[in-house]
């Protein structure tokens, strides 16, 4: 029988982040198409307690910790020490772990010294006959693969956006603590930094994801350019809807060249082959022609829809579930004008 370690560190206020109740969902499934494998939550952080209470429905049998001052902060001695020891506490066989940027750098090394194996960028879990099996992407979202492993512990990093967030399990949960041997730590944590101010458009949480396109900056009906309005319209649609700005290569790249461009827009909004697969309910593409290299990066974009001139663009080939033929300065305007009220 499988043992299923759902291992989790809390965010800066004390909580669960986001994609951590989404895998605990999957660890949850995966327990019970196990025909019901024992479940345990491994937590590291600070106080867990609050934490801990936040799930303590989700059917575990125990809730196992390794709290404390050094556990709060990402730095990879410590995270690894911690999670070996809530593996080695709970032997388990399989481990579902949410694929934080700190979780993804502490992770596989953790795997080496319980000489487990590990998956990154799971985007599903699935019992065959009886065995897990783990889905996962390759050649930049082009191919599926369905891979089994007999090598244990297993170790599997899921992808934000695969399964949906726990809700109502809150209640109060046995904390057991476990001991770790704290490693030599060189590094201190000063505080965190978004890479640079354009970064802050870029939000994996938010329920949309909205494309800009070169279209923005060429020369429309009246033969004019219209940058100033194009970046206020963008602007104040984000603000209005908490979207996540998302760009094709064409517009970010015309910066590269040297071009008058969005201020705010940087190559790391590109999606495409090239650029991001992010994950969205819905995803709203304007002045974007929808080519190929570009929607590639729309894979896992639930909800599509487009606002182009053009009925022939790529998003009209299959591409969008919606495409509005219009004018995107006209539309914008509009919904901004409709979020406003
Ligand atoms: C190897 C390779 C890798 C690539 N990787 C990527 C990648 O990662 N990401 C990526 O995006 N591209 C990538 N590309 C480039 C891709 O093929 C396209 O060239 C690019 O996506 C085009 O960008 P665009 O649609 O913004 O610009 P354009 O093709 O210039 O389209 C602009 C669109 O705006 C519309 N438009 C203009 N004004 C308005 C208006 N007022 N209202 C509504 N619509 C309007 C036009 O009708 C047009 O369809 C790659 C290409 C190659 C060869």
């Amino acid at each position: 029988m499988e043992k299923i370690l759902f291992l989790a560190h809390t965010d800066t206020a004390g909580a669960l982040p986001k994609v951590a109740l989404e895998v605990l969902g999957g660890a949850m499934e995966t327990a019970k198409s196990l025909g019901g494998a024992p479940l345990t939550v491994g937590l590291l952080g600070g106080d867990l307690k609050a934490a801990a209470d936040s799930v303590a429905g989700c059917g575990a049998e125990s809730f196992l910790a390794v709290s404390g001052d050094e556990f709060t902060v990402s730095r990879y001695a410590t995270d690894a020490a911690a999670a070996e020891a809530l593996v080695r506490k709970s032997d388990a066989t399989l481990v579902v772990v949410p694929a934080t940027s700190r979780f993804s750098r502490a992770i596989p090394g953790v795997a080496q010294r319980v000489e487990g194996r590990v998956d990154t960028h799971v985007t599903g879990i699935e019992i065959e006959a009886g065995s897990p099996q783990i889905e996962r992407w390759y050649y930049r979202q082009r191919m599926v693969a369905k891979l089994a492993r007999e090598g244990r512990p297993w170790f599997m990093l899921v992808d934000s956006g695969v399964f949906d967030a726990v809700d109502c399990l809150a209640g109060s949960a046995a904390l057991e603590n476990v001991a770790v041997e704290m490693p030599a730590t060189r590094t201190q944590v000063l505080g965190e930094e978004a890479a640079t101010a354009e970064a802050q458009t870029i939000r994996p949480e938010a329920e949309l994801l909205f494309v800009a396109g070169a279209g923005w900056t060429k020369k429309q009906a009246d033969g004019q350019s219209h940058l100033p309005e194009a970046e206020q319209l963008i602007l104040d649609f984000l603000r209005g809807s908490l979207a996540s700005l998302g760009s094709s290569k064409s517009l970010v790249d015309q910066s590269g060249e040297g071009q008058e461009v969005l201020s705010f827009m940087s190559h790391m909004n590109q999606v495409g082959q090239t650029g991001s697969t992010p994950r969205h309910p819905k995803g709203l593409a304007t002045c974007c022609h929808g080519e190929e290299p570009h929607v590639v990066g729309w894979r896992f974009i639930k909800e599509r829809r487009a606002v182009n001139l053009d009925p022939g663009c790529g998003w009209a080939q299959g591409k969008a579930d919606v495409l509005y033929v219009a004018d995107a300065f006209e539309v914008m305007a509009k919904v901004n004008e409709l979020l406003g009220k």
